[in-house]
C-alpha cells in the first residue's frame, strides 16, 4: 500500500473494537426478563429461524433457573452465544415482539439470551444433556462453521462417533473468523467449539478436505458425510487493475481483523470498498476502526437494493462513511500500487428477473477517487473444487441442492448445509441447518429406530 493510516495506541483500538451493546447486569436480565409478557403464540419464537422456546427460557430468567433457560435454549440452537451478539435480531425474534406493534421497545431477547449462556459458561458448567449409547457409526463433518458445529453436536449426542475436518488452524468458521470483532470476539465463539468438543466430537484442524485429505478417503471411512464448507473468496471484479498490490478480498482483511492484532493489520489512509451487503459494512467500519481517515463505498444500485440490513448502513453512517450509490468501479489505477477508483455513475432501470434493477451506464460521467486501499466485497462463490467432482451431487446458481426436509444431496450418504446451501444468510439458518441435517442423517442411517430423539 501507498498511503497506510498512522497506527493507534493500544488503548484507541480497544476502545474503537469494544462491543456495541454491553451485557446485562443479574438486575437488569430479571427487570428484562419481567416485562415479557410471555405470549400464548409467541411470535418471537416463530420468527426465529431455529424456533427457541424464547419465552420459557425468559421465564426462566425470571424465576432464577438460569441452568434451565441455557438448557432450554442448547435444545434448539447449538451456536446461541455467537445467535445472541451477532443475529439480525431487528429483523427476527425482536422485530416480530408484540411491544413492537405496540410501538414500544421490544423485550431484549438477544442480550438476554447472552445473559442465560455467559451464566452458564461462567458456572462450573454442569452436564445439560446426556448422550445416548454409541450406536457403532461415525459420521464425517466437513467444515467447523455453525452448521458443522449444530450437525456435529447433535449426532454425537444421538449416539454417533463424530469427526469434524477443518481447514483452518482453529475452528469455528466465520463465527470466529467474520463476524466483527465489536459484536463477539473470537474468544467467545471457541467457548462454544470447547462446548461441543466435551460431548465428544474429534475436531480435525488444518485439514483442508481435497488437499491435505481426499474426499474419497473420507467418503469410504464414514458411514455419512455432512458439508458445511460455507462459501469461498470473494467475487472477482473483472476490472483493469484489480491485481494492483493494495486491492485485497474483504475475508482475508477481516480474517485479519479477527486475530486481534490490531496494530499488525495495514490499512491505506484513503479505502474504498466495493458492493454494499452486509460483508462490506463490516469492512468499512473495521477499515475506520482500525484508523483510515476515509473509507467509501461504491455501490451501483440505490439504498432500496442494498442487501445491508437497515441498522447496519445507520452504523457505517455513524462511522462517518460515505457511499457513493449508483457508481460502478471502472477501472483501478496505479502504477504498482493502488493510487485511485475510476468510477462511472449509473441510471437505474426496470427490475429484471431475479428482482434486481438494471443499470445503464451515464455517458461521460466517469470520475477518479484518489484511494490507497481497494476492498472487494460484492459477493461470494463455492470455491471447493472436491464438490464439483462428485457427480450425484448438484450445484444450481452457485448453491447444493438438498432435500428441504433432510437435507441430503442427490447422493444418500452425503448431506449439506448452511452458506454452501442457501447462498449465504445468517448463522442462525446455519445452525438450524446442521441441526436438521443430523436429523436426515440418523434417519438414513438408522431408519429402524422407532422413537423420536426425545432429551
Ligand atoms: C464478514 C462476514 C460477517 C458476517 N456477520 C454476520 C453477523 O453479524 N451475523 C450473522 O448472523 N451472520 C453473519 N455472517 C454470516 C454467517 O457468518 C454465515 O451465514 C455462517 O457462518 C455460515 O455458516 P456455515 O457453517 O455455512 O459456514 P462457515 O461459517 O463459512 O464455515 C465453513 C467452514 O468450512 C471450512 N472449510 C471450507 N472448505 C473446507 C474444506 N475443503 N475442508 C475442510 N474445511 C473446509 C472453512 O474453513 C470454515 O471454517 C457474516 C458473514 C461474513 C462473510
Amino acid at each position: 500500500m501507498k498511503n497506510i493510516a498512522e497506527k493507534l495506541t493500544n488503548e484507541e483500538y480497544e476502545k474503537n473494537f469494544a462491543e456495541l451493546h454491553p451485557p446485562l447486569t443479574q438486575n437488569s436480565a430479571a427487570t428484562e426478563a419481567n416485562r415479557c409478557l410471555y405470549c400464548y403464540d409467541s411470535p418471537c419464537m416463530k420468527a426465529c429461524p431455529t424456533h427457541i422456546d424464547i419465552s420459557s427460557f425468559i421465564k426462566k430468567i425470571a424465576t432464577g433457573n438460569l441452568l434451565g433457560s441455557a438448557k432450554t435454549i442448547f435444545k434448539s440452537n447449538w451456536v446461541p452465544l455467537t445467535c445472541a451478539r451477532a443475529c439480525p435480531v431487528q429483523v427476527l425474534c425482536e422485530g416480530a415482539c408484540v411491544f413492537v406493534e405496540k410501538g414500544e421497545k421490544p423485550i431484549e431477547i438477544g442480550r438476554l439470551q447472552r445473559f442465560a449462556i455467559e451464566s452458564y459458561f461462567n458456572s462450573y458448567k454442569p452436564q445439560l444433556f446426556s448422550k445416548e449409547k454409541s450406536n457403532g457409526k461415525n459420521v464425517g463433518i466437513i467444515g467447523s462453521g455453525p452448521s458443522g458445529l449444530a450437525c456435529a453436536a447433535e449426532l454425537s449426542l444421538l449416539g454417533y462417533d463424530v469427526t469434524v475436518y477443518e481447514a483452518n488452524k482453529i475452528p469455528g468458521g466465520l463465527n470466529t473468523w467474520g463476524i466483527a470483532p465489536y459484536k463477539l470476539r473470537q474468544a467467545d465463539s471457541l467457548k462454544e467449539v470447547e462446548f461441543i468438543k466435551s460431548f465428544g466430537v474429534k475436531f480435525k484442524t488444518n485439514t483442508k478436505v481435497g488437499e491435505d485429505i481426499s474426499f474419497n478417503d473420507l467418503y469410504k471411512k464414514h458411514d455419512a458425510i455432512f458439508i458445511g464448507i460455507g462459501l469461498g473468496e470473494s467475487t472477482r471484479l473483472r476490472i483493469p487493475g484489480e491485481d494492483l498490490t493494495g486491492v485485497v478480498d474483504a475475508l482475508d482483511f477481516i480474517e485479519d481483523v479477527k486475530n486481534e492484532k490490531w496494530d499488525k493489520v495495514s490499512v491505506g489512509k484513503r479505502v474504498a470498498v466495493i458492493g454494499a451487503g452486509n460483508t462490506s459494512i463490516d469492512a468499512v467500519t473495521e477499515a475506520k476502526r482500525l484508523g483510515a481517515e476515509q473509507v467509501y463505498v461504491i455501490y451501483r444500485r440505490g439504498t432500496d437494493d442494498m442487501s445491508a440490513y437497515d441498522f447496519e448502513y445507520e452504523l457505517a453512517k455513524s462511522d462517518e462513511v460515505i457511499f457513493y450509490f449508483k457508481t460502478m468501479p471502472k477501472k483501478i489505477t496505479g502504477d504498482n500500487f493502488v493510487e485511485g477508483i475510476e468510477c462511472v455513475k449509473v441510471k437505474l432501470g426496470e427490475k429484471n428477473e431475479k428482482g434486481k434493477r438494471e443499470t445503464k451506464v451515464i455517458p461521460n460521467s466517469e470520475f477518479i477517487l484518489p484511494v490507497d486501499m481497494v476492498i472487494k466485497a460484492v459477493g461470494q462463490n463455492i470455491s471447493n473444487n472436491f464438490i464439483n467432482d462428485i457427480y450425484e451431487i448438484k450445484i444450481e446458481r452457485g448453491k447444493v441442492v438438498v432435500d428441504e426436509d433432510t437435507f441430503q444431496t442427490g447422493n444418500k450418504k452425503i448431506f449439506a448445509g448452511g452458506d454452501c446451501i442457501n447462498g449465504g444468510k445468517e448463522v442462525v439458518n446455519a445452525a438450524y441447518d446442521g441441526k436438521m441435517a443430523a436429523h436426515g442423517i440418523d434417519k438414513y442411517l438408522n431408519s429402524n429406530k422407532k422413537s423420536a430423539i426425545i432429551r
